[in-house]
């Protein structure tokens, strides 16, 4: 058995091993990030979950995602073509950014 993050994609909808209060098991991801935003098919409510919560919760997934890729895209060797896929998401790129200002004369 391999253990390994399992990745996890907008869209894919999962079913977990206890059912909502309203009775259904299958979620929607809405939400990646540090943690994973479910809504629940049967009532719509939304949670949110850390990934390794929601790893040791999942049962199976139902269906994935249309960023789902069945094979694991290669690192890289593509060289044809000047079509480049940008990933919009929620990125976080805040960082801290280095007081360099001009320096006084
Ligand atoms: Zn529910």
């Amino acid at each position: 058995m391999a253990a390994g993050p399992t990745p996890f994609f907008l869209g894919d909808v999962v079913r977990l091993r206890k059912p909502h209060p309203c009775g259904s098991f299958e979620w929607t991801v809405v939400r990646l990030g540090a943690d994973i935003g479910l809504r629940c098919l049967g009532c719509q409510h939304k949670v949110l979950l850390t990934r390794r919560d929601l790893e040791r919760r999942l049962k199976a997934f139902v269906s994935r995602g249309p960023e789902w890729t069945e094979t694991p895209v290669p690192d890289s060797g593509s060289g044809t073509g000047g079509e480049e896929t940008s990933v919009s998401g929620p990125a976080v790129l805040a960082g801290p950014v280095p007081g360099d200002g001009p320096a006084p004369g």
